[in-house]
């Protein structure tokens, strides 16, 4: 086996979708770095696959001083395997600043490709996937949720979060403020025996998993803005505030609508001083 870095892909849930090529290179290779050794050595038992071979952690908190351990042992000869926990390493894991060593030092490297949640997700959402971006994990801060969803609310493009259990509620919650009409798809479980992907507003899905307890990794999609949701008339607009004005403050309220269908302050706060006078 050419002596480098190999970047390979291992099952989300389901063994069976580990590729012969990736068994292959995991057999041959000299040294696997991955992110919890006992997680990659249990696959490998389970695969049958030789555990007799050099396990090293690199992990988020480790990466840098790790990599150039992994690089001295390309450059003595050896052959390492870069895995993660599961699914694609470097994909919201760890590995890529270990590829841009090898970039500098002109070592080998090379993917053996396999299966990745977001991709698997998006496959299962219904949404479109001609265009799309994937924004990593979000935020568990109530601020920084808003602002990323704030930013990402412009971009015309299918939004693609990963997501855990414990925070989708928060996080529907957050969505519903800033994309109340857009659809969503919540694919979880994937690859596994309780594989399913929910699609609905954020209301919708939020009311499923207030009755449901969330479970299992999950995948959040938004879909692409309608184009009711680009070009909304001034009429939608003063019905929307004058439903938000029934239980905000005035203040509040202009806040909300100038900011969830991109209008100037100014014009939703004249609009909201008739709508007071009446
Ligand atoms: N690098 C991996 C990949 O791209 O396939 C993802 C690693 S990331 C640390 C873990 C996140 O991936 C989970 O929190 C979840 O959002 C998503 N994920 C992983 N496996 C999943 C599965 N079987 N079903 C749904 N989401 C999954």
């Amino acid at each position: 086996m050419k002596k480098g870095i190999y970047i390979v892909a291992t099952p989300i849930g389901n063994l069976g979708d580990i590729t012969p090529r990736a068994i292959e290179v995991l057999e041959a290779a000299d040294i696997i770095a991955c992110e919890d050794t006992r997680v990659t050595k249990k696959l490998f038992s389970l695969l049958n696959i030789n555990i007799k071979k050099t396990f090293i952690s690199m992990h988020d908190h480790n990466e840098s001083e790790q990599l150039e351990k992994i690089i001295d042992f390309v450059k003595e000869g050896k052959s390492v395997a870069q895995v993660s926990d599961a699914g694609c390493p470097l994909i919201s894991d760890p590995g890529y600043k270990l590829i841009r060593r090898c970039k500098e030092e002109g070592i080998y490297y090379c993917t053996i490709p396999g299966p990745c949640a977001l991709i698997c997700a998006l496959q299962l959402s219904g949404l479109p996937t001609n265009s799309f971006m994937f924004a990593g994990f979000i935020p568990n801060k109530d601020k920084a949720r808003a602002d990323l969803f704030g930013k990402l609310k412009e971009i015309d493009t299918t939004l693609v979060f990963y997501e855990t259990a414990n925070r989708i509620i928060k996080t529907l919650e957050a969505a519903q403020k800033i994309f109340p009409q857009r659809e969503m798809a919540v694919a979880r479980e994937i690859t596994k025996v309780y594989e399913e992907c929910l699609n609905g507003s954020a209301d919708e899905l939020l009311k499923h998993f207030r009755t449901t307890e969330p479970k299992g990794e999950m995948v959040l999609m938004i879909a692409p803005p309608q184009e009711e949701e680009k070009n909304i008339s001034d009429e939608d607009i003063e019905t929307f505030l004058r439903a938000e004005m029934q239980t905000l403050s005035l203040k509040s309220a202009v806040k909300k609508i100038a900011e969830q269908y991109n209008r100037s302050k100014n014009e939703v706060y004249e609009l909201a001083l008739k709508i007071k006078d009446e």
